[in-house]
């Protein structure tokens, strides 16, 4: 059995047989404020546009997740990606 539900903090919360599982969607404006972040605070933009902010590797070459997220971050790298921005979501620095 397994069934969705949609929770607050843009997480949805999927019940499975075992547990429950939580996964992380990503809204445009999500990512929107996640790269002025990083332009603010660690790179500028357009020196890592285009490439996977978390391995270097080109996009376009690489597997992509669905999401907006794909604009920063490879499929192979998301779960570092939602980790890191969950943490920063948690320590104040970026906003839901
Ligand atoms: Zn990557």
């Amino acid at each position: 059995m397994l069934f969705i539900k949609k929770e607050n903090m843009g997480k949805i919360k999927i019940f499975i047989d075992d547990g429950c599982l939580f996964m992380r969607i990503f809204t445009e404006k999500n990512i929107k404020n996640y790269m002025e972040y990083v332009n603010k605070n660690i790179i500028e933009l357009n020196e890592v546009i285009g490439n996977c902010f978390q391995c270097g590797e080109k996009l376009s070459v690489l597997e992509l997740p669905k999401g907006p997220e794909k604009e920063v971050v490879c499929l192979k790298d998301r779960e570092y990606f939602v980790e890191e921005y969950e943490m920063l979501i948690e320590e104040g620095e970026l906003k839901e």
